[in-house]
Parts: C-alpha cells; structure tokens; sequence
C-alpha cells in the first residue's frame, strides 16, 4: 500500500515521515540527537523534535538550552545540512540539528576533575583507578566553578542547571544514576590515563609505599599477620593495603584490568 495515494497510505507515511513535517510559521525546529534527547521537555523526547518560538534575537546557543540541553554535551550543530555555531542566528522555520559531542572527547587541558557535591562514590572510583579528582562534601556552585577554573579541572556534575547558569570552561553532564554507570560513562568519555591503587581515596593525595614497621602501630593484629604491602597517603597519612577496599571497589579495578570500563 505504500506510495498508493490512498487516505490509509498517506496517513501511514506521514507518521512515519514526521521528521519532514513543516515547521509553523513563527517557530523553528531542533531535531536533537538521540543520545540527547533524555534532556528535552517530554513533548520532544520520543521523536528528538522540538519546535520553539521564533526570537531573531535568540542566539542558537541560548535556544538549545532552553530546550533543556547544556552546551557541554552538544557537537555539531547543523542548519540545513551546513555547519553554524552558538552564536549564530535562526531564521524562522529553520531547523537545526543538534549533534551529540564524539567521544572520546579531548581533554583541553590536564586530566584533572572536579565532581559536584552529590558525586561522592564516583570521586572514591576515579581516585581508585588514579584519576586526579577534586572533591568536598559542601561546595556552592560558585566556588566549584571558581576552583574548576582556578585549578584548570573539568567540572562534572550532574545539575544541568549548574553547567548551564554557569557556563564553567571544561565541564561535562555525568550520565546515570548509579556510581558503576557514572564512572563508566566519564571513562569512556575522556579516557583519562589510569593508575589503580595510586591515589588516597578518602583526599585524592599520592600514594607511597611505606614499611610495614613504620605503620605497624596503626595496624589491627589481623592485618599485620597476612598483609606484607603498605602505602600510605602523602597528604593525610592514611594507610592502606589492597584487602583494605571493600568488596565493589575491587570490583571496579577488576573491571579496569579486563577492559570493562
Ligand atoms: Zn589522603
């Protein structure tokens, strides 16, 4: 029936074509991809369509996001099949296709991060496979994008709204809501280098092998017995051994080591 012309056929490949359908007079259209579409209102999330009042004076930027898209996870940006930028200008009845940022994604700069006050468990995960990441339980929007800056750390967090009121220089949404998914995503996405077991997980400082001597007096008798390996944490003086982690960190570094994350 397809191409019949028939009322039944017409409608079918109208459904099925709506990404050609007209943009209304007076608006313009974002056609977002897939992989970004969990940010839109949910009139625009299925079909990745979003039409939105046409203001000349609203740069393109600005529109994606008002649509719900912070401009850290947007790549190509396309009006008509040619290449445009944020501070570009639709006319009316444009349609602008909003790509996704490839990964890997460059770094831009040191492999250095900065998590969000509610990242706690990611920063215990980057730290133990020796990502250098900043972290404090209290910080306010302002001083995480101060220290962002300041240090030269890409921010990650999962506020939207702090990426997009703030427009901090190197930033990134954290996709999922559980730390495993979390860190995969941030791996994936920058392939920071990595270095298990090198960094204290409780303040970020280096580790260093230390004598068992020079710790003993820390020690449980338990663990004096059957642990011969010690490093200690330059910074604050915490002492560790692999078995000290419990069970899902080790986890994790196993995941690493089999190249599943
Ligand atoms: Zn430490």
């Amino acid at each position: 029936m397809v191409g019949s012309g028939g009322p039944a056929g017409r409608s079918w490949r109208l459904g099925a074509m709506s990404a050609r359908t007209p943009v209304p007079p007076g608006s313009v259209r974002l056609c977002v991809h897939p992989a970004l579409r969990f940010f839109l209102p949910r009139r625009g999330r299925d079909s990745g369509e979003l039409d939105l009042p046409h203001d000349p004076t609203a740069t393109v930027g600005h529109l994606i996001q008002s649509a719900g898209i912070p401009l850290t996870e947007v790549g190509d940006l396309l009006v008509a099949g040619v290449s445009t930028f944020w501070g570009s200008r639709l006319q009316e009845r444009d349609r602008l296709d909003v790509g996704v940022r490839t990964r890997p994604q460059p770094l831009q700069g040191p492999a250095l991060f900065l998590l969000d006050v509610h990242l706690g468990a990611l920063a215990r995960r980057l730290r133990l496979l020796g990502v250098d990441t900043a972290y404090q339980k209290e910080a306010e929007d302002e001083q995480l994008v101060e220290q962002a800056g300041r240090q030269d750390r890409v921010l990650l967090s999962r506020d939207r709204g702090l990426l997009m009121r703030r427009a901090p220089r190197r930033a990134a949404f954290v996709r999922g809501h559980y730390p495993d998914d979390q860190l995969a995503d941030v791996i994936e996405r920058f392939r920071p280098p990595l270095k298990p077991w090198s960094l204290c997980l409780a303040c970020g400082g280096t580790l260093m092998p230390v004598s068992k001597d020079a710790v003993a007096h820390r020690l449980e008798p338990g663990t004096l017995r059957t642990i011969q390996q010690f490093s200690q944490c330059r910074a604050c003086g915490h002492v560790y051994w692999h078995g000290a982690h419990d069970a899902k960190l080790q986890q994790v570094v196993r995941r690493y080591w089999a190249g599943r994350v």
